[in-house]
């Protein structure tokens, strides 16, 4: 049976947020897909869908625009009068000396994978308020948590997006809108295609459970906090055990 439930994942045309997307829909929940540059990976997910029945919403936005973002909004409230999850997904990233960072560089950073969460709650917010329901979920990093070298302004947009979710999670409480992070340690998506096998084998002998993540991993965590009803503000790390804190 369909669920009445309805979610908005930003960046689902690849990678983590892909699977995210195939898996809610295949479960039920009327999914929107977000996507900006691929197009043709968002129209397959959409198709391949199809041809089992099952229907999903895609739309193209850049979640760093805050115009294109409340096209976005927009949409989904259109099309179904509200949205009960918010996945905030979409990210960039990149490795670079701090001081080899252009300011240009920097302000893109912080402005897709930071400030475009501002963006999707500041325009959610008024039907999750008027429904007295809400959960949203944004996926951070191991990073945001302990920092990482040649990476500092990918942490500190992932610390960014951990510091909105406690902070938001004590202002939205009480109208029953939940708040909380998944933090990813390594997951296999092409955001890491640039490491090598002997850097994935160095990085995996790290961990203790011996593997780097699966996208399923993720999407295992979504599901259950979606179904959840008493966790908020929380930071939830799903890294294997690479970084306990
Ligand atoms: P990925 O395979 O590179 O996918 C990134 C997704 O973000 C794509 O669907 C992309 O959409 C979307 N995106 C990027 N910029 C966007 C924009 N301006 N507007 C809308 N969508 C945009 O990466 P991934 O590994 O699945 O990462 C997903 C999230 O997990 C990111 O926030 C990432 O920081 C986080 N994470 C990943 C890892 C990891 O090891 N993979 C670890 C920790 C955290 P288009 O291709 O359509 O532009």
């Amino acid at each position: 049976m369909k669920s009445n439930k309805v979610v908005l994942i930003t960046g689902g045309s690849q990678g983590i947020g892909a699977d995210i997307a195939k898996t809610l829909a295949t479960n039920n929940y009327n999914v929107i897909l977000n996507y900006n540059k691929s197009e043709e990976q968002a129209k397959k997910i959409q198709s391949e869908l199809a041809e089992k029945n099952i229907n999903i919403e895609i739309f193209k936005a850049d979640v760093s625009n805050h115009m294109e973002v409340t096209k976005l909004i927009n949409f989904c409230i259109n099309k179904y009068h509200k949205i009960d999850v918010l996945i905030n997904n979409a990210g960039i990233s990149q490795t670079k000396l701090f001081t080899d960072i252009s300011d240009l560089e920097w302000n893109h950073m912080i402005q897709t994978n930071l400030t475009s969460a501002f963006y999707t709650i500041k325009d959610t917010l008024p039907s999750m308020i008027h429904n007295k329901f809400g959960c949203i979920i944004n996926i951070s990093s191991i990073w945001g948590l302990v920092g990482s070298s040649c990476e500092v302004h990918y942490s500190v947009s992932k610390a960014g997006l951990d510091a909105m979710t406690k902070s938001l999670a004590k202002e939205l409480g009480p109208s029953n809108i939940r708040v909380n992070s998944i933090a990813p340690g390594i997951i296999n998506t092409n955001m890491n295609k640039n490491l090598s096998e002997s850097d994935i084998q160095d990085i995996t002998q790290e961990i203790p459970l011996g593997t780097i993540g699966n996208p399923q991993s993720i999407t295992k965590c979504v599901q259950w906090l979606i179904e959840d009803d008493y966790t908020t503000g929380q930071i939830i790390s799903v890294n294997g055990g690479w970084v306990i804190t």
